[in-house]
Formats: C-alpha cells, sequence, structure tokens
C-alpha cells in the first residue's frame, strides 16, 4: 500500500523558514517523491544505485549546492539542508551519494584546489558529467584517520601513491578520488590528491553483502604505484584538519537528512496506525501505548528541526562550530533511528516488508550513525567542547 507523504511540522516550523527555503524545499521534495520514491524499493533490493537520477539532481543544482560560482547553485546553507532533508525522506544512499559528490569533492576542491583544479572539475561534478569519491578510511584506520598509511611520495615532478582505501561511498563509479596520504617527504604531512581513477595501478571493487545504504555503492579501493602529476596535489590541504573540514561539510548535511528518514518513517506509521484496526474494531492509533510512540516521535523530530536551522543559521553566519555540528548529528541521527525503531514496531508484521519504507530506513540509518564519525565520537566531540578534556 502506498502512502503518499504530507510533511511533518507541529510547531509552524515552515514560518521559521523564508520563501526562498521553502521554494528549494519544496522542489526537491517534489522531485524525491516523483522520481526517487517510485523506484527506491526496486533499487534497494536490487542493490542498485539509480544513476539515472545524477543528471536531473544535477540540473535541479543539488551537486555542490552551497558552493558559489562554477555553475553551483549557491544556496544558503539552511537551503542546502533542506535539499539533503527531502533526499534522505527518500533514501540515505541516495543522499550519501550527493553529500560525497557535494561535501567531500567538491567542496576540498573549492577551498584547497588551484585555479586550475576548479575549472577543470566543478563545472563537470556540478552538472553529475563526472562523479567523485573520497578516500580516507582505510581497512585500520575509521575512527582514527590519522594513523593511516597510505604514502605519498614525490619523485621528481610526479606523485607516487600507495596505500588502500576501505568503505569508500560512489568508488567504483567516480571519475575521480579525494585520495588523503602522507607524504613522505613532507614529514608525512597528510595532504590531498586528486586522483583519476583511469591511472594505472588504481583498483576499485565494490564492497557486497551490505544490508544497508543498498541504494548506494560502497568500495574498497587500491592504489599501487598510482602516479599523478604534482599539479594533482590539492595545495591548500595540510594535516587532519583538512580532511576533519570536509567531514564537517557533509556531517552538517546528514543532520538534516536524518530528518528527512524520520519523517518518512513517522508519517508511514501514523497512517498506518490510522487505518490498521485491532481490539473492539478500533484503529491501533486509538491505543494508549501507540500515542505514546507517535508523542515522543513527533517531539523529537520537531526538536531535530530546531536544533539543525539554528546551527545552518550559524553556519550562514559563519559561525558554526564543528561541535555544533557533531550535536546536530549526533542527535539527529539517533532521534531518526529510535524513530525507525519504534515505527516499524506500530507497524508489526508489516513493518518488516519492503512494502513499506520503515526497515530500509532503520538498516540505511546504522550506516549513517556510524559513517561521518560514530555516535561515540561526536559524544566525545561534545565531551572534549564542555569540559576542555580530550577523552579520544
Ligand atoms: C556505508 C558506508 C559508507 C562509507 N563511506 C565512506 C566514504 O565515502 N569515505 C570514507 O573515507 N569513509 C567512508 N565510510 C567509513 C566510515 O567513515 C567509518 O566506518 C567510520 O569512520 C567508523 O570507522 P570504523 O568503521 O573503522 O569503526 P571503528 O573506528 O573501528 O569503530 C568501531 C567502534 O569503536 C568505537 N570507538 C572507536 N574509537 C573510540 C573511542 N576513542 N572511544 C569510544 N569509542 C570508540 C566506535 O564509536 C565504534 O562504535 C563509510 C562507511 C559506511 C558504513
Amino acid at each position: 500500500m502506498a502512502i503518499k507523504f504530507k510533511g511533518v511540522d507541529f510547531i509552524e516550523f515552515d514560518t521559521l523558514l523564508t520563501d526562498d527555503e521553502r521554494l528549494v524545499r519544496d522542489t526537491a521534495r517534489k522531485f524525491i517523491e516523483d522520481n526517487l520514491i517510485p523506484i527506491i524499493e526496486e533499487c534497494n533490493r536490487a542493490g542498485r544505485f539509480p544513476r539515472e537520477l545524477v543528471k536531473p539532481m544535477g540540473d535541479l543544482g543539488f551537486f555542490g549546492a552551497s558552493l558559489k560560482g562554477y555553475g553551483c547553485a549557491g544556496m544558503s546553507n539552511v537551503e542546502y539542508g533542506l535539499v539533503t532533508q527531502e533526499l534522505e525522506r527518500g533514501d540515505s544512499g541516495v543522499r550519501s551519494f550527493v553529500s560525497v559528490q557535494s561535501a567531500l569533492v567538491m567542496y576540498p576542491i573549492y577551498a584547497f584546489g588551484s585555479d586550475e583544479q576548479k575549472q577543470t572539475w566543478l563545472p563537470a561534478l556540478q552538472k553529475g558529467e563526472k562523479l567523485g569519491c573520497f578516500g580516507l578510511t582505510e581497512p585500520d584506520f575509521g575512527s582514527n584517520p590519522g594513523g593511516m598509511r597510505t604514502r605519498a611520495r614525490k619523485v621528481g615532478n610526479e606523485y607516487v601513491l600507495n596505500g588502500e582505501k576501505m568503505w569508500i561511498t560512489s568508488g567504483t563509479i567516480a571519475d575521480v578520488a579525494i585520495i588523503w596520504a602522507k607524504v613522505e617527504n613532507e614529514d608525512n604531512k597528510i595532504r590531498g590528491f586528486l586522483v583519476e581513477t583511469n591511472r594505472p595501478g588504481f583498483k576499485a571493487e565494490d564492497i557486497h553483502g551490505k544490508w544497508s545504504l543498498r541504494a548506494s555503492v560502497t568500495s574498497g579501493l587500491s592504489l599501487q604505484d598510482v602516479r599523478v602529476p604534482e599539479s594533482n596535489l590539492l595545495p591548500g590541504s595540510g594535516g587532519l584538519k583538512s580532511p576533519l573540514m570536509c567531514l564537517n561539510q557533509a556531517r552538517y548535511g546528514i543532520a538534516w537528512g536524518a530528518i528527512g528518514a524520520a519523517m518518512a518513517c513517522y508519517d508511514c506509521a501514523l497512517q498506518y496506525s490510522l487505518l490498521r484496526k485491532q481490539f473492539r474494531d478500533q484503529p491501533i492509533a486509538s491505543h494508549q501505548l501507540v500515542q505514546e510512540k507517535l508523542s515522543w516521535m513527533i517531539t523529537e523530530i520537531t526538536k531535530a528541526q530546531l536544533l539543525v536551522l539554528q546551527v545552518g543559521r550559524l553556519k550562514d553566519q559563519g559561525k558554526a562550530e564543528h561541535y555544533h555540528i557533531s550535536m546536530a548529528k549526533r542527535n539527529n541521527v539517533w532521534m531518526a533511528l529510535e524513530c525507525a525503531r519504534l515505527s516499524r514496531d506500530i507497524l508489526g508484521a508489516n513493518g518488516v516488508a519492503d512494502d513499506y519504507p520503515i526497515m530500509r530506513h532503520m538498516m540505511n540509518l546504522e550506516s549513517v550513525k556510524t559513517y561521518e564519525g560514530t555516535q561515540d565520537i561526536h559524544t566525545l566531540i561534545i565531551g572534549a567542547r564542555v569540559t576542555g578534556i580530550d577523552a579520544f
């Protein structure tokens, strides 16, 4: 049974948005409703990334949406956040693709790249003509990327890269990989490199058997003596701070995106509870324990909206700190996962079937909780901010 989405707004949240923000949100919502919702369960079952949506998403300005110039939409951070919310209302995997293309590929080129790199890559990435991936995580280094083993060595006017990256979104469909490596002749300083994926020695293989983000491509990368010209070094990158700046951009989008997933689950559970009858021919929505779950969800969704809107407003004023973004990512993903679990419960047995979107969202959110800084890591970031003590 297809249940149409009507939006979730308990406290006239929409009145806190500008006309432009609502327009961007509604445009993204319609796109997702018309193009992703009808195919997502098939994609999820088949483990297929809906690549046919890349060009239309580029046309709508979803890639690098908050960057200025190079054909980018120049959206505010709040507008960009509302887009990711709507994308993830459709599917976390598709939102992940957009986050990677925007925050983890276009942003580092924009922030650390040379003029030539920006001219070469940003317009093509914005249109979706070229796709990118971001290689930071390694088989032995996830939460602690500073331990990475991937190395770059300067030889003449080239760099030679060696190493392995793991759990890389869009790895096998990317034309270019942003690879983070320690540069041996520069005191092992971490720097970013643009590595075209057709260079000899570069290999990407998909990770199979995922029960989460099945509509998103996740890959392992191997670099064996991959040579790139020195002009492929991102000249402004330097130190772990550079990839962390990229992650901050992506985490911000995730904090909004998680609300979309929560809304999808809540809305589905609410409508189901009004139709489903148990005991005395009464809808299950009339039972107090079901109402308690719905009340919890709408309250937490509303709090999450306010939290991320304030962080977005701070970001638009250049005042969002990484710990603000950590709080929003940590809270909103946790909230969304709890909403998915409660919604699944309200649907009873139907909750485990893909006639409904809930179990897919729940499984997706398990990855969203882990990537871009796990729940624990964000807890420690907030803890470090309030106590002044690093507990990593
Ligand atoms: C579907 C998917 C897509 C991804 N896409 C990308 C991508 O595009 N690019 C990329 O670079 N990476 C990507 N990742 C990797 C992701 O960022 C890492 O999985 C994440 O950083 C966690 O690392 P880990 O999986 O190695 O877990 P670990 O770091 O091994 O952590 C395991 C557990 O230990 C806990 N832990 C670790 N250290 C501490 C500590 N100091 N205190 C308390 N608890 C701790 C963690 O919170 C976690 O619960 C992706 C992951 C997934 C699942």
